[in-house]
């Protein structure tokens, strides 16, 4: 008999493990803004229960995600990323929302170098510093 109330015990294995997994990518690659832990140092008094602090956790998560994204992308994807040019952060900022978002119209892409509809991590790419080879 199967009791469905219960968790799966695999997934919060999983979940428990995906935090130590973010929580050390974090002391390992991010700086702290709540206690200024650099890498590779541990967090001050980071919470019961927590490795390190909430946002320097939040910093490691999104960067994980990033480099997952960057690990799935295919060679010619990763060429015509790095082909898109340079777009100003003044340019960038001009399409802000009311609402603090970015709206992107097909037009603007077009008359910045960019395909419409855009691909997967262009943001990234046309925000990239200028003297960094990609
Ligand atoms: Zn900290």
């Amino acid at each position: 008999m199967t009791d469905t109330t219960t968790p799966d015990a695999a997934a919060l294995l999983r979940i428990g493990r995906d935090k130590l997994t973010v929580s050390a990518h974090a002391e390992e690659h991010a700086a702290c803004p709540d206690c200024a832990a650099a890498p590779g140092e541990k967090c001050v008094r980071p919470g019961q229960g927590k490795i390190v602090h909430t946002r320097r956790y939040g910093i490691a998560a999104m960067d994980l995600r990033r480099r997952e994204q960057d690990a799935r992308r295919t060679p010619e994807q990763d060429a015509a990323l790095a082909a898109l040019p340079r777009i100003p952060q003044a340019e960038i900022e001009a399409c802000r929302t009311d609402r603090g978002g970015y709206r992107f119209t097909p037009e603007w892409l077009t008359a910045h170098g960019v395909p419409s509809p855009p691909p997967a991590g262009w943001r990234r790419a046309v925000e990239r510093p200028e003297e960094l080879s990609p």
